[in-house]
């Protein structure tokens, strides 16, 4: 027995009480150092933001870590510079004073004790309170209280996200895994770390499928017989339609939506989505369709954007008698151009398809007009339906060239050709543009020729 007292130690080393907590709780869990790791695999950016983040935080007498996919992106050797941070302590405050001392603006969610810091160099840092979590009934969102940095990785998913790293000056690098994370990584299984998981949050079922197909990963035993607990149980349909459809997204975003929809039937998920809708072997090629068409667009409309997961959507709703779809117009919360391509890809695909195989063909000029308005979504998912070979090339060049096609005259020639600015020039652009649509004009003398046959025409009519 010495004469120092734990108070004399704690003002030796300027560590305030839950710092000295969580020191406390880190004894018998097996160290590890990361700090070589991420100054190999982060830039140097980042590990200053890192570090300068922990020296300001230890300045402050918090303990600060940076948690969750980050971590278990690190281990895994994915770049990844999404950085969640907990603070053991007040994790707004903390965010707020970071961003007087290093510039920046705070988005503050007092109900949650969250915070996003955007700094001025781009950097965006979420910010959050150690916290434990309570459910007052199964999927309500949860009733918030701060606590410990043991407890807040309680609350998490699996054990693969419930790791975290120390980031104040005097634990820099040490890997913090209460729960069996690294294990479980090498292991490459997906685990809840409590039995009641599912029960407390049910998207975390589709979190799983996200993890398990992202990284080719497989569900623990128990894992997967809590999972089958949670769809005994009827705990979906009472998912609000926001919370499910925000899974359904960050699922069909993934790199193989097929294999999720799949997974989601072997789990008699898609239920979850309508009562009647279910897994078919016509389901499957359609959804081998869509992946078709989407690996040809994204390599043939590089520089344009799609939303891959409302392609999957537009096909599951496909697959669905007339009435459940607009029950799941209903029940979800889309954005009115998504229930446009929805609703478009159940009820007007059809009737697109056949326009564009018209005898004699459409001319490029008509083929324009027709698909003028519609998004690359419903495009796409044009493509991938068994339709005529004219059908499919007049969407291919639409996609991939007549979109672009522009006259060479632009508004200042024509203002000096005396047009007055305003509908006329929009007009004669459609006309020139038609006219190089078709290859009745191809030059700049031709368009100009072209003008002056419109006023001549103009004149006479
Ligand atoms: P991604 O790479 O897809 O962003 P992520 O693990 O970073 O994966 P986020 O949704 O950004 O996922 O969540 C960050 C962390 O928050 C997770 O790693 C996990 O620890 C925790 N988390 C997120 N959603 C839940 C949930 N529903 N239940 C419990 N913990 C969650």
């Amino acid at each position: 027995m010495g004469v120092f007292r734990r108070t004399d130690l704690l003002a030796a080393e300027r560590i305030n009480q839950k710092s000295w907590m969580a020191l406390k709780s880190l004894a018998g869990v097996r160290r590890r150092q990361v700090g070589g790791l991420l100054h190999d695999r982060l830039p140097q950016a980042v590990m200053h933001l890192l570090r300068t983040t922990g020296e300001f935080a230890e300045r402050r007498g918090v303990s600060i870590y940076v948690v969750g996919g980050f971590v278990r992106d690190l281990l895994l050797g994915i770049d990844s510079l999404d950085i969640d941070l907990v603070v053991e302590g007040d994790g707004i405050a903390f965010a707020r004073a970071l961003a007087k001392d290093k510039g920046g603006r705070v988005t503050a969610h007092e109900r949650f004790g969250t915070a996003v810091l955007l700094l001025p160099d781009g950097f965006k840092l979420d910010v959050a309170t150690a916290r434990t979590e309570y459910y007052e009934y199964p999927t309500a969102l949860p009733t918030v209280q701060q606590c410990s940095i043991k407890k807040d990785l309680h609350r998490r998913d699996f054990t693969i996200n419930a790791l975290a790293v120390g980031l104040n000056p005097r634990m820099f690098g040490r890997l913090i895994d209460f729960y069996g994370g690294q294990r479980d990584l090498k292991a490459r299984v997906i685990r809840v770390l409590h039995s009641l998981s599912f029960v407390e949050d049910p998207t975390r079922v589709f979190r799983a499928i996200r993890f398990e197909l992202r990284f080719g990963f497989h569900l623990g035993q128990e894992t997967l017989a809590l999972i089958k607990g949670a769809v005994k149980m009827e705990l979906f349909p009472r998912l609000s339609g926001r919370r499910l459809l925000n899974e359904l997204r960050y699922l069909f975003s993934e790199r193989t939506p097929r294999h999720a929809v799949r997974r989601l039937a072997d789990f008699d998920l898609l239920r979850s989505i309508h009562p009647t809708l279910s897994w078919s072997s016509r389901l499957n090629r359609r959804l081998i369709e869509i992946e078709e068409r989407l690996v040809w667009y994204k390599i043939f409309c590089v520089d344009q954007t799609i939303s891959p997961w409302l392609l999957y959507v537009m096909t599951l709703a496909e697959a669905l008698p007339e009435p459940a779809v607009q029950e799941v117009l209903e029940r979800f919360p889309f954005t009115e151009s998504e229930r446009t391509d929805i609703t478009a890809a159940r009820f007007a695909a059809q009737h697109v398809c056949r326009q564009l195989s018209r005898r004699p063909p459409l001319r490029p000029s008509e083929t324009v007009r027709l698909l003028t308005g519609l998004s690359d979504e419903f495009l796409v998912f044009l493509l991938s339906k068994n339709t005529s070979a004219s059908a499919k090339r007049e969407i291919s060049a639409y996609l991939t060239t007549y979109r672009t096609v522009r006259p060479v005259l632009k508004g200042k020639q024509l203002k000096v050709l005396g047009f007055t600015p305003g509908p006329q020039y929009s007009a004669i652009l459609a006309r020139l543009t038609e006219a190089r649509l078709d290859g009745s004009v191809s030059s700049e003398a031709e368009e100009r020729d072209l003008i002056a046959r419109l006023v001549e025409e103009n004149r006479a009519g």
